[in-house]
């Protein structure tokens, strides 16, 4: 399952390139999402929008992958807000709160999870935990980081040879990165 997903206030494209169509807004030089959804580009009319999600919402069970976004970081565990479940872009998430916990991240010892993770990163996961909170995993390959924001100005990062290298500022970080990160697609 393919999607290029967005979440409110990323960027979907630049204004020079695409007119501002459903579920998007204008800021700056950027066309940015009011919703979260899935991108949808009119090639002919040079406009893109947002779909959003229905309303129907998905269930959330052991083995099912999620994409979210980190919302808080401690020394052992990352804070989700979750977006959508893979190969359910469009429908709603309830109970959208989930943890990784500093032992799920990798194969190998993990110091600080900070060092593999960022604020604001979007992350893909396999839930291994259903109840009463969702706890996720990501030591598998695909799994892992998928966007990375810069922890100094948060810029996206960008990769240069095996490192994550911020175009802006260019401070550089390390993740545990996911086989789709950068694709903007998740696989
Ligand atoms: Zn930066």
């Amino acid at each position: 399952m393919r999607s290029n997903f967005v979440i409110p206030g990323e960027v979907v494209g630049t204004a020079e390139e695409f007119l501002p169509g459903e579920g998007t807004y204008v800021r700056g030089e950027h066309l940015r999402a009011s919703t979260t959804g899935v991108i949808e580009v009119d090639a002919k009319n040079r406009s893109a929008k947002v779909l959003p999600r229905i309303n129907a919402p998905v269930t959330l069970r052991n083995g099912d992958v999620v994409v979210g976004q980190i919302t808080d970081l401690k020394e052992s565990l990352a804070i989700l807000r979750l977006a959508f479940k893979r190969g359910c872009e469009e429908r709603p998430i309830h109970n959208s709160e989930a943890l990784i916990h500093i032992s799920r991240v990798k194969n190998s010892y993990v110091k600080d999870i900070r060092s593999v993770l960022g604020l604001r990163d979007i992350i893909k996961a396999k839930i291994i935990d259903d109840t009463p909170t969702i706890g996720l995993s990501i030591v598998d390959g695909d799994l892992g980081v998928v966007k990375a924001y810069c922890g100094r100005c948060a810029t996206p990062l960008r990769i240069e040879g095996d490192r994550l290298v911020c175009p802006d500022c260019g401070q550089v970080e390390s993740r545990k990165l996911s086989t789709d990160f950068g694709t903007g697609v998740i696989r």
